[in-house]
Parts: C-alpha cells; sequence; structure tokens
C-alpha cells in the first residue's frame, strides 16, 4: 500500500483529481469542465451522471500517473456544497437532474415559509437561513414537481455530491453503493439538527424528505469504504464541503481562526469551537468538521461580488483587458481619488443585508482615470471584508488574523490592502489549492497516515505574510467613505 492521497474535487464548473505525498506535495492533476444546464429564469442544473463519469475518469488518470491503485493510500473527496442529487437504488442511474446550490426555483416555498414565522426556528435549529440556496428547499420543491421521484419509493435515494459519488465508488456489479453524507454537507440541507447533528424528523417533514432516501451521516474522516473500480483496492477516508475542506487546508484548527477565499464571490469561515454558534447578525452557523462523531462548528459569512466584480469590468465594461492588469493599474495612482465603487451589482450582503441595493460608482470628478476607477473596485474587496469583521466581531468571533486563497489574492495589492483596511497581518500560502489540501488532509487522518487533524495540518507549507501598514487616519478616512458611498445604495 503506498501513501498517495488522492483528492477528487467536484467543484461547480469543473471536477478534478489531485494527487498529494504526505508532505503536502502536489503530484499532478486532471480536470473536466461540468456542462451548466440553465432551463429557465433563476434554473441551474446538473446532470450527475456527467459529475460522476468525469470525475471518475480524472481520477482513473490520475491513478494511472501514480502507478496503479497501490500507490494511492486513500481517496479523499470535496464538493460543492447545496446541489442535490436524486437517484434510483437498484438501477444506481440518476432519476432527475441535479439541482445546482446557485439555482433559485424554491423562492416562493422560501416566502411562504419566511410568512408563516418559520424562520427564527429553523436558523435555531439549523444554523441557516430560509433561503433557495440550501438543500432542503430544493427537495421540497423535487418531491412535489418530479412524480418519479415519489413513484421511486423505497428506491428513491437523495444526497449531496459526495454522497453520489460514494455511492457510485462503491456500487460493485448489482451492490448496492454507500449511502452516507459527511456532517459538514448535512449542515447544508436544513434538515440536520446543528447541535444534535443528526436529521430531524420535523425538518424531514417540513421539506418532504422521506427519511429512508436520506444517507447516514457520517465523520468527516475514517474509512467509509472502498473502491475497486481502479484495478485494486482504495479506500475512501476523507469527506467535506468545499468550504469547510479549505478552512481545514488552511490549518484553520483553533477557535476564531479565519480564512477568507476570495474567488468570483468571497467565503469567509471562522473557526467557533465546539459549541453550535447562533448568529444575530445574519451569519450562518455550519458544521466545520466532525471527528470521532464530535463536531466543530463555524460561523460563515460571503461577499456576494468579488472576483466577478473584475469580470464585469473587463467583459461587461471594457475598463480593463485582463484581471492580473488591475495590480499595476491600481499601484500607478497614489489613492483612488475619492471614487468609491460599491459592487452590489446582485444586492448587498452583511451586514447591510439589501437584496435590492444596485451598485453604484460615486465621488468623480474631471481629475477621475480609468486607474482611480480600477483601483476603487479593488478596494471595495478591502472594504466588504471590513463589512463582515464587523458583523463577525458583533457575533463575538472576531478576527486575530486572515487567512486568504483564491484567484484574487494572486494579486499582491489586493493582499496588502485587505491587510492595511483590516488592520491585520493576512496569510497567503504558496500552494493555493486549500480546498483539495484540506480533503487530502481529512483522507491522510482517516486512512491513519496522521493521527490527528494538527498533525495532518504539517501538509499546509509556506506562507507569505502581509503585515498592515497604512496609518490609522488614512484607514478610518477610508472606511469612512466607504460608508458614505454604501448609505448611498440602500434603499
Ligand atoms: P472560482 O473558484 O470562484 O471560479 P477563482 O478562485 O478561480 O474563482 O478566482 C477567479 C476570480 O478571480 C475571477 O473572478 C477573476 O476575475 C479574479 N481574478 C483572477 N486573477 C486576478 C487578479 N490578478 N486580480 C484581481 N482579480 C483576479
Amino acid at each position: 500500500m503506498g501513501e498517495l492521497l488522492l483528492v477528487i474535487d467536484e467543484g461547480t464548473t469543473s471536477t478534478r483529481a489531485m494527487v498529494f505525498d504526505p508532505s503536502g506535495r502536489c503530484l499532478g492533476s486532471e480536470a473536466a469542465d461540468l456542462t451548466q444546464h440553465y432551463p429557465g429564469p433563476g434554473l441551474v442544473e446538473h446532470d450527475a451522471a456527467e459529475i460522476w463519469e468525469r470525475s471518475v475518469a480524472c481520477t482513473r488518470t490520475m491513478v494511472a500517473r501514480s502507478g496503479g491503485a497501490d500507490a494511492i493510500a486513500a481517496i479523499g473527496i470535496t464538493n460543492q456544497r447545496e446541489t442535490v442529487v436524486f437517484w434510483d437504488k437498484l438501477t444506481g442511474e440518476p432519476l432527475a437532474p441535479a439541482i445546482v446550490w446557485q439555482d433559485r426555483r424554491s423562492a416562493a416555498l422560501c416566502r411562504s415559509l419566511r410568512e408563516a414565522g418559520e424562520e427564527p426556528a429553523l436558523q435555531a435549529r439549523t444554523g441557516l437561513r430560509l433561503d433557495p440556496y440550501f438543500s432542503g428547499t430544493k427537495i421540497a420543491w423535487a418531491m412535489e414537481h418530479w412524480p418519479q421521484l415519489r413513484e421511486a419509493g423505497a428506491r428513491l435515494a437523495i444526497g449531496t455530491v459526495e454522497s453520489w459519488l460514494v455511492w457510485k465508488l462503491t456500487a460493485n456489479e448489482g451492490r448496492a453503493g454507500l449511502h452516507i453524507t459527511d456532517a459538514t454537507n448535512a449542515s447544508r440541507t436544513l434538515l440536520m439538527g446543528l447541535g444534535s447533528g443528526g436529521w430531524n424528523d420535523s425538518l424531514l417533514g417540513m421539506f418532504s424528505a422521506p427519511r429512508e432516501a436520506l444517507p447516514e451521516i457520517v465523520d468527516c474522516a475514517g474509512r467509509f469504504g472502498t473502491t475497486t473500480l481502479f484495478g485494486g483496492e482504495i479506500p475512501i477516508c476523507g469527506l467535506a464541503g468545499d468550504q469547510q475542506a479549505a478552512t481545514i487546508g488552511q490549518a484553520c484548527l483553533a477557535r476564531g481562526d479565519t480564512k477568507g477565499t476570495f474567488g468570483t464571490g468571497a467565503f469567509v469561515l471562522t473557526n467557533a469551537g465546539t459549541t453550535p454558534p447562533s448568529s444575530k447578525h445574519r451569519l450562518l452557523a455550519t458544521v466545520l468538521w466532525q471527528l470521532n462523531g464530535r463536531r466543530t462548528y463555524a460561523i460563515e459569512g460571503s461577499v456576494f461580488v468579488a472576483g466577478s466584480l473584475i469580470q464585469w469590468l473587463r467583459d461587461s465594461i471594457g475598463l480593463i483587458g485582463t484581471a492580473p492588469e488591475t495590480e499595476a493599474i491600481a499601484r500607478s495612482v497614489p489613492d483612488s481619488g475619492g471614487v468609491y465603487l460599491v459592487p452590489a451589482l446582485s444586492g448587498l450582503g452583511a451586514p447591510w443585508w439589501e437584496p435590492e441595493a444596485r451598485a453604484a460608482l460615486s465621488g468623480m470628478t474631471f481629475a477621475t482615470t480609468r486607474a482611480h476607477i480600477v483601483r476603487a473596485a479593488l478596494e471595495a474587496m478591502a472594504h466588504q471584508s471590513h463589512d463582515l469583521k464587523t458583523a463577525f466581531a458583533a457575533d463575538g468571533a472576531d478576527w486575530a488574523r486572515l487567512r486568504i486563497d483564491g484567484g484574487m489574492v494572486t494579486n499582491d495589492w489586493i493582499a496588502q490592502d485587505l491587510a492595511d483596511i483590516l488592520a491585520l497581518p493576512v496569510d497567503r500560502p504558496a500552494f493555493a489549492e486549500t480546498t483539495a489540501l484540506g480533503a487530502a488532509m481529512l483522507a491522510g487522518l482517516g486512512s491513519g497516515i496522521f493521527t490527528t487533524l494538527e498533525e495532518a495540518s504539517g501538509m499546509r507549507g509556506a506562507c507569505t505574510t502581509f503585515e498592515p501598514g497604512l496609518g490609522a487616519d488614512l484607514r478610518e478616512a477610508r472606511l469612512a467613505g466607504w460608508k458614505r458611498a454604501v448609505e448611498q445604495v440602500l434603499v
């Protein structure tokens, strides 16, 4: 038995297989795009069969490149969260399209439950909000509108994407697969009690989710099952949703440790310890990991528009040619010249929570140039992160430093500006694929290569630290200007 760790990193737009050695070195990866289906306004679907076929093809390639199944100690899986798959336990084939996390088809159901006053109790139980984002409302919609799911009766299986992949990896020659989900993914469904870690019957009733169709909730690390699809036995030993895996991959193992992933949007998670947190500022409470049946929790908040602002400036406005050139443009001026860009292109998130807010560019004069506007766009990342920090602190989760990753923070100017405006040291790991790394750590732990998560976190490697350097006056002036700019867009 080898000691390599193979990760299946199943994302929204692509799926990948990556191989690590126990020191954290990435030995290679293979990726394939996933087809996005948009059958109507607000509807986003994936073909679960395609997710499986492309994930298994990438995995097969990486097993072969690693020297065969014997070289692999364990598989870890991390996945796009909240997306739901429906399949037939007898045939192992999907019964319906997978409903993707971005899909808004259950908005009316959420509205009616909110109007019925259900949200506070749901939030207290699950840590989540009544939003189409979460799996439970998607399951309720599907059970009502897709008769084949009801007709399948006891053959119906429901699960998030890691659950689907584990079933397919472990099903063999007509034998049913293993039907499990890990506690991080289960905590995104609206069906699991955050404190109990089990499916809650009244929540299952509220969202018409048949208990016998749901997977068993398990830890994030352990020997869950074995796949024989790659020419030998490989155990599946690590499971976690993508943001939780990234938080683990950033070694946020102590209470208060915080990571921010700055991709298309930005996701911030703070380790909240072993007592279920409860947010008064509309942040989410979620499971960060479960090991030996014991849960560690996180508070989670997101900025809706991060890298997508840069894409918008490039593709819709034509102000820039490429995302990386924003760094030199921002450095070409000493400041934004009083310009603020509030990127409320799809409403404003924490702590404002104004879905109807619209973006605004303000503070311009004849002296304003393209560089000032681009700089204002980049500055908006630190400003929005500061707003999130305020909400987290009000919920008792103040940040001492911030660990960053994602496509945007390859931009050194943004990383430094985050440190300056948050007035915190900001750490950026040399190896940016923290999501896959977190799943590799869990697989290493579950297979016995490591005995503790602390030991596994040695896979993380070196970081660059950006120290805060902006004077308090300048910082206060920027934050005051941002606050005024935000107030102008609040309706
Ligand atoms: P996702 O995982 O959400 O697809 P990534 O982590 O790959 O996103 O990050 C891609 C995003 O980062 C894009 O929206 C892009 O505009 C932005 N981005 C990439 N490079 C830079 C850069 N050098 N400066 C600013 N933004 C960047």
